[in-house]
C-alpha cells in the first residue's frame, strides 16, 4: 500500500494541484492539516482535499479558520490572513473542518499537526523528538506544522538520528527503529526551497520518499496581493522562507 502524506497546504491551490498530479490515483493521500491559513484559495484547496484525502486531521490554522481558537498565538501576517479566511471560506467547509480530529490512528502509523498528544508542538530538535516520541507508541509518526521536509529515527538504544529532506530523498525503514517523519510544506516550504513538498509511504517497500515539486508561485503571489494579504506572505513564497 502507498500512501502520499501531504501537509500545510495553506490555500495554495498552485502547489496543491502540482503536488496531486504526481500522486498515481491507486495511492491513498493523507492530509495533515493546515489546509487554510495564508493563501488565497481556501475553498478551492478544501475541495480538492475533501475530494482527494482519504484521512485528514486538523492544523492550527484550521481550527482559527472554524471559530478563531488560537488566534492569540497568531503573528500579525498569519491573524491578518486568518481573518481574510473566516470571512472568504464557505460554511460547508467549515461544518467539514469542524468534525475533523486532532489525530488518526492505525497499527502502522499515527497522523497529528505538529505532535503526539500535544497537537500544535513544533518538533524542531532531537529533545522535542524525543518527548514527541514518548508520548505516543506508533512506530511510525507522520508531522507537519514546522513546514520542514525532515525525519528523526528513535534506534532501540534509545538514541535519536535527524536528518533533513528538502531537496527530497528517499529513507529505509529499518525493523525496530521508530520515526517521526515530516513531509514538508505544501503550500508554504520554509527549508530555502520554494518547491512544494510532500512524502509517500510505502507501506510494502518499507520506504519514506520525499519529493520537491516546482509550481507558478507567481499565480499564487499575484492571487495574494489581489486579496489584499500581507505582501510579506507573497514574498516568502518565492524565498522558500
Ligand atoms: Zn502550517
Amino acid at each position: 500500500m502507498r500512501f502520499a502524506v501531504i501537509s500545510d497546504v495553506h490555500a495554495n491551490l498552485e502547489s496543491l494541484e502540482a503536488v496531486l498530479a504526481r500522486v498515481p490515483p491507486s495511492d491513498a493521500v493523507l492530509c495533515l492539516g493546515d489546509i487554510v491559513g495564508y493563501g488565497p484559495n481556501p475553498n478551492e484547496c478544501l475541495a480538492l482535499v475533501r475530494e482527494r484525502a482519504t484521512a485528514t486531521v486538523l492544523g492550527n490554522h484550521d481550527v482559527a479558520a472554524v471559530d478563531g481558537f488560537g488566534i492569540e498565538f497568531f503573528n500579525d501576517a498569519a491573524r491578518t490572513a486568518i481573518e481574510w479566511t473566516r470571512g472568504a471560506i464557505d460554511a460547508d467547509h467549515v461544518a467539514w473542518l469542524d468534525g475533523l480530529s486532532y489525530e488518526l490512528r492505525t497499527d502502522d502509523y499515527l497522523m497529528v499537526h505538529g505532535a503526539p498528544v500535544e497537537y500544535f508542538t513544533y518538533i524542531l530538535n532531537k529533545r522535542t523528538a524525543a518527548q514527541a516520541f514518548a508520548a505516543t507508541d506508533a512506530p511510525l509518526v507522520f508531522v507537519g506544522h514546522t513546514h520542514l521536509a525532515d525525519y528523526y529515527a528513535l534506534a532501540p538504544d534509545g538514541s535519536i538520528a535527524h536528518a533533513h529532506r528538502q531537496h527530497g530523498g528517499t529513507l529505509e525503514l529499518e525493523p525496530g527503529v521508530r520515526y517521526i517523519v515530516n513531509a514538508g510544506s505544501v503550500g508554504q516550504p520554509r527549508d530555502l526551497n520554494p518547491d512544494a513538498s510532500f512524502a509517500t509511504y510505502d507501506s510494502d517497500a518499507r520506504t519514506i520518499v520525499w519529493e520537491r515539486v516546482p509550481y507558478a508561485f507567481a499565480r499564487t503571489q499575484a492571487k495574494i496581493e489581489a486579496a489584499h494579504l500581507p505582501a510579506s506572505l507573497a514574498r516568502r513564497l518565492e524565498l522558500g522562507r
